[in-house]
This record gives C-alpha cells, sequence and structure tokens, in this order.
C-alpha cells in the first residue's frame, strides 16, 4: 500500500513522562507505517521548555496560529518539587494555559464511549461535550474579610475619572466576607464563537445556561452576548445544518442532562464547567478515555488527551517494569488532528484513515483488550489486561484488517 501524502503540516508538540513515551510508540507502530507524516515538531518535554526559557511554547502556539491544526502530548505543569526534580530556571507556567491565552481559546472535552465500560448513568448513550470559558469570574477575584460595622461598596471610576458606586452590604451585628469578580465582553464573545463553532463542526446541538433571573446584570450580560452573536452570525448556518442553540437556566439544565440521552455540547461559564467537567469525566467511566480540543474563536484547532504525563506508570517504565497504560485518548488526539487536517486540505483518504483508526481503537477494547484501570471497570466477559504495547500492537492488527477492507 502506498503511504498517504500531506500537504501542510501538523502543528506537533511532544510532551513529558509515560506520555512521551506512548507518543513515539503511537507514531511508530500506527501512523508512519500508513502516511507520510508532515508536521512541524515542537518539543514541549520540561528540559525543552527549561532551556528555551519557555519560548518553545510560546512559538508552538503561533506555529499553530499560522497552520491552523495542532497536536499535543501532555505536559508537566512544573511544581516546587519539579523545579529540584528537573533543576528549572524558574516555575514554568502552565503550557496549556499559555497556548489557550495566545490563541484565545476554547478547551471542549469529550468521552470515548465503548461497550463494556458503562456511565453512571444509563440513558446516556451518546457522548456529552462540555466547554469550560476559562476566564474570568472567582478565578480572578479579589476578596476581602470585613469587620462588623463595615460598609462595602461597589466602585468604578471610568476613563474621565467619574465614579459609579454601589452599595454591597452594610454589616451589623456580624463579620463577613466580600468578593469582587469581573468578565469582558471581549472573552465571552470568544467563547460563544469558539462554542458555535465547534457545533457547527460536530454537528450536534449546543445548549448554555446561567443563573441570569438571579444575576440579572452580570449573567444576564452572558446570555444576550450569547444570544446577539448567534442571530447575527450563526442562526442560518445552524438551520442548514439541522442543529440547535438552546439557552436555559443552569438549574434546568442540570435536570436535562441527566435525563438526556448526550449527542450534544453543553457550554459551561467558568466556575460550573470546573465542577461539571469533572462529574462528568467520573460518570462516563474513565480519563483515559477522555479527549480534549481547544477551538479559537477563528477557526484554529490543538486536539489532546485530557489526562496528564501518568507519572507514576514511568516511574515503572524507568525501572524497566513493563506498563499497563491507556493510549486511546493519545491515540484521539492524532485522528482528531489528521481528520481536520484532511478535512481542510481536502485529502480524503487522510480522513478515512483516521476515521478507521478510531473504529480500530474501540474495536480492539471491544473485543476485550484494554489496559488495567480499563480492566478494573469494565463490565465485558472475555477481558484482558495487557501491556502499553501489545495493546498498541492489537489496535494495529484490527487496523490492518480494516484497511484491507
Ligand atoms: P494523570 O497523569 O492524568 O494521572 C493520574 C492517574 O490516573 C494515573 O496515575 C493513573 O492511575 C490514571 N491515568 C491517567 N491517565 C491514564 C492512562 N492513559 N492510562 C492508564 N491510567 C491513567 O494526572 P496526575 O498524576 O495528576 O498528573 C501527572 C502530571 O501530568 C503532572 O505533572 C501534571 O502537571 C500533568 N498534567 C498535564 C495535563 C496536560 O498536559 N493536559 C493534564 C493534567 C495533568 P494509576 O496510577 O492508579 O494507574
Ligand atoms: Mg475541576
Amino acid at each position: 500500500m502506498e503511504k498517504i501524502r500531506m500537504t501542510t503540516p501538523l502543528v506537533e508538540m511532544d510532551g513529558d513522562e509515560m506520555t512521551r513515551i506512548i507518543w513515539k510508540m503511537i507514531k511508530d507502530i500506527l501512523l508512519t507505517p500508513y502516511i507520510d507524516l508532515k508536521t512541524e515538531y515542537y518539543d514541549l518535554g520540561l528540559e525543552h521548555r527549561n532551556e528555551t526559557n519557555d519560548q518553545v511554547t510560546v512559538d508552538s502556539a503561533m506555529a499553530t496560529k499560522k497552520y491552523g491544526v495542532a497536536v499535543k502530548c501532555a505536559t508537566i505543569t512544573p511544581n516546587a518539587a519539579r523545579v529540584k526534580e528537573y533543576h528549572l530556571k524558574e516555575m514554568w507556567k502552565s503550557p496549556n494555559g499559555t497556548i489557550r491565552a495566545l490563541l484565545d481559546g476554547t478547551v471542549f472535552r469529550k468521552p470515548i464511549l465503548v461497550k463494556g465500560i458503562t456511565p453512571y448513568i444509563p440513558t446516556w448513550t451518546k457522548p456529552i461535550t462540555i466547554a469550560r470559558h476559562a476566564y474570568g469570574d472567582i478565578y480572578k477575584n479579589t476578596e476581602l474579610r470585613v469587620t462588623d460595622g463595615s460598609k462595602a461598596e461597589l466602585v468604578v471610576t471610568d476613563r474621565d475619572g467619574k465614579e459609579t458606586r454601589s452599595l454591597i452590604h452594610e454589616f451589623k451585628g456580624s463579620d463577613g466576607i466580600i468578593q469582587g469578580i469581573h468578565n469582558t465582553d471581549a472573552s465571552i464573545a470568544s467563547f460563544a464563537r469558539s462554542c458555535f463553532n465547534y457545533a457547527l463542526d460536530a454537528k450536534e446541538d449546543l445548549w448554555f445556561a446561567t443563573k441570569d433571573t438571579i444575576s440579572k446584570t452580570y449573567d444576564h450580560r452572558f446570555k444576550d452576548i450569547f444570544a446577539e452573536i448567534y442571530e447575527g452570525e450563526y442562526q442560518d448556518k445552524f438551520k442548514e445544518n439541522g442543529i440547535e442553540y438552546f439557552y436555559t437556566l443552569i438549574d434546568d439544565v442540570i435536570a436535562r442532562v441527566v435525563r438526556s440521552s448526550g449527542g450534544f455540547i453543553w457550554a459551561c461559564k467558568n466556575y460550573d464547567g470546573d465542577v461539571m467537567s469533572d462529574m462528568l469525566a467520573t460518570a462516563f467511566g474513565s480519563l483515559g478515555l477522555m479527549t480534549s480540543v481547544l477551538v479559537s474563536p477563528d477557526g484554529v484547532y490543538e486536539y489532546e488527551a485530557a489526562h496528564g504525563t501518568v507519572t507514576r506508570h514511568y516511574y515503572n517504565y524507568l525501572k524497566g517494569e513493563k506498563t499497563s497504560t491507556n493510549p486511546i485518548a493519545t491515540i484521539f488526539a492524532w485522528t482528531g488532528a489528521l481528520k481536520k487536517r484532511g478535512e481542510l486540505d481536502n485529502i480524503p483518504e487522510l480522513t478515512v484513515f483516521a476515521q478507521k483508526l478510531e473504529q480500530a481503537s474501540v474495536a480492539t477494547m471491544e473485543a476485550g483488550i484494554m489496559d488495567k484501570n480499563l480492566a478494573l471497570i469494565s463490565t465485558l466477559e472475555n477481558k484482558q489486561a495487557v501491556d502499553t504495547e501489545t495493546f498498541l500492537s492489537e489496535i494495529n492488527k484490527t487496523l490492518t484488517d480494516l484497511l484491507s477492507k
């Protein structure tokens, strides 16, 4: 079979620890035998980030803007222990945070559903994709403790020096607490456009909810910006694609999500997304099966696994032990990026190959072959926990079969 050719490079962001090992295995076993893989390579491994004073992270984000599609391996976000372990010059920031800020993007997380891993909510037969607005609100707050007898006010000074004041509370008979939060129209609009673009791409309905009945100015602004952008830019495209934008209250949406069968995108304000993405990941069963993509408002895509670098497995690997690590979410990061590249460059063979690799991955797990952690929760009877390399070569066998059909 002749290898599939690519025209535009994918931006490839390599990473750390166990996922860096898996990254190379995926390329060697599942990709380069079939594709004349064209990537622009950036090494986001912690050592190289340290050598380049983290410039490599910025460069990889700029390349993503240029080419439109990136695939990223999990990376270490350093803490004090990592600074010692890697002799770092500084406690470099989270690469994901840096890339997200430069691309002004929103992260969408979507679980891979397979037979044997049953969601805790049995009616969820299709995946629920969650999008979190990762700017502002309580994550950029200012808060104070207040003593009894104090008066707290909100004060805004405009460009011309004019003050607007609004009473928060007069503390009479008790000490207390206050908090100041903000968001910007620009950030909310970027979030909205990323969500509408993603929904069109996935051809799935978009749900959004806030508490605008209680927060009549703050949350209401989110509702209004989404509505204005939808009506002005997306309504017709949504109709053409047979999908809907649906707005409701946050408590109502929870009831609807629980009763649903899945198959939609759920856009969340920052705090709701923080809490609900952990709930969904657990309810769908496994972090090893959770995919993630960063989408910018101008339609740039960066694909990755939702899990981290699987440090504990890496230390076993370094001791020469065989690990049983799940490569599926990292494989789906590659297939997501390859499908997108195929679509943008009009290379249907590339898209079809990526779809078959996804099918082969799912079919292998449904035939009972999986990693140890998945085997612990799988309800399949004939399940077999295998090491990482065996898992990958079994997927390759299934893939070869599929491709020869
Ligand atoms: P983690 O790497 O996701 O792993 C946590 C645990 O979950 C693992 O020890 C393992 O459990 C299980 N697990 C996760 N992915 C798995 C897979 N593919 N196959 C099998 N088991 C899997 O999270 P962490 O240990 O909190 O973080 C490790 C490093 O990753 C940190 O340095 C953090 O900064 C980084 N991180 C990066 C990203 C990113 O780049 N997007 C995201 C999160 C964390 P058992 O040990 O019980 O087998
Ligand atoms: Mg959280």
